[in-house]
């Protein structure tokens, strides 16, 4: 019997299955709750995990974080290294990488690059921010999720051209304004739910959206889902709309221009924030990777579950799931470059018209 026989039976199961096995996820911070998404993603086979925390095992940690001991708080280990011993012995199909650092800024973007989606479980405001903004510059999605006291939140980001996480959380906090589990303490079911909560955000990402559902063209930026809540409260989801005087991804000064396509107008726009250029397709996944095969033999790309993406020396193209489609780089200087690079690589007809 299949070890995943389980989650492959629900309705749609043996896609989402297989798309689960594709996904690569970089989780950073594994505390209260990057432990049980750690665990949760093993035991459902996702196909590569990376773990990045630099912390030690504490035995006030003990309480909640589902991966840890008393012997490795007394010896004071490396979390990663305990999380690798617990994780391999869960066995299954997931690959893991186990990184006994914190993420900083010379480092981030290649670990971005090497997954298809982040997830941040840390608690501290500086390396969220350092999160957003190389989502910002590498067109990979994160999902934020985190605890305090009987409280939780979790929310997922896909900048540029969509929310940021300063469209919500204006301003970087005084150090001290806001609790922290020492402060103000954690309990582990508020833990659970966070971690619950990003987990249905990671399975809305890859969850295939049927083209017929997609807009024709969005002047709006997309939203973005937010859950938060509390035992005394119960749980609540909100869309996050982009904040139009938003510092950091600045889609305040973001026209919508469109360009002409042979008499029909297509949607192009510069986003301010990276410099990229988003756009919409009318292709679904197969055809984005069948035109690329057929029209271009020496592009090399590569399928995730969330996006196709291929990377030259002058700039990528992004393809996500719901018809999204960014340039960066050289590509993107200009509205007119980005369409004739779009046509190049998927085809006079890719873009969306109206
Ligand atoms: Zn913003």
């Amino acid at each position: 019997m299949d070890r995943y026989d389980r989650q492959q039976r629900i309705a749609g199961g043996t896609d989402l299955d297989r798309d689960w096995q594709r996904l690569r996820v970089l989780l950073v911070g594994c505390g209260g709750v990057g432990t049980i998404l750690a665990q949760t993603l093993v035991r459902s086979g996702i196909g590569f995990l990376t773990v990045l925390d630099g912390d030690r095992v504490r035995v006030t940690d003990l309480h909640r974080q589902v991966l840890y001991r008393q012997e490795d708080a007394d010896a004071g280990r490396a979390k990663v290294l305990v999380a690798n011993r617990e994780l391999q012995r869960i066995g299954g199909r997931t690959r893991l990488k186990m990184i006994p650092e914190m993420l900083t800024p010379t480092n981030a973007e290649a670990h971005f690059l090497a997954h298809d989606v982040v997830m941040d479980a840390t608690d501290h405001i500086a390396a969220r921010t350092l999160i957003d903004q190389t989502a910002m510059q590498t067109g990979i999605g994160w999902i934020h999720s985190g605890a305090i006291a009987d409280r939780w939140v979790a929310a997922s980001f896909l900048p540029p051209g969509t929310p940021c996480y300063h469209c919500w959380v204006a301003e970087s906090p005084a150090p001290g304004a806001i609790g922290t589990c020492e402060t103000d303490g954690v309990l582990p079911v508020a833990c659970l739910a966070a971690a619950s909560a990003a987990i249905r955000l990671l399975l809305q990402q890859i969850r295939p959206v049927p083209l017929a559902e997609v807009p024709h063209h969005r002047q709006r930026p997309t939203t973005r889902t937010i859950v938060r809540g509390s035992i005394a409260e119960g749980e609540t989801t909100a869309e996050l709309a982009a904040d139009p005087g938003c510092t950091r991804c600045g889609q305040r000064s973001h026209p919508t221009p469109s360009s002409v396509l042979g008499g029909a107008a297509v949607h192009l726009r510069k986003l301010c924030g990276s410099g990229s250029v988003e756009t919409w397709l009318q292709l679904d996944f197969d055809q984005v990777e069948s035109r690329l095969q057929m029209l271009n033999p020496a592009v090399r790309w590569h399928r995730s579950a969330t996006a196709i993406r291929t990377e030259g020396p002058s700039g990528s193209l992004i393809c996500y799931r719901d018809g999204r489609a960014l340039l960066t780089g050289d590509h993107s200087e200009t509205l007119q470059q980005a369409q004739q690079q779009l046509e190049l690589w998927l085809g006079k007809d890719a873009l969306w018209t109206r």
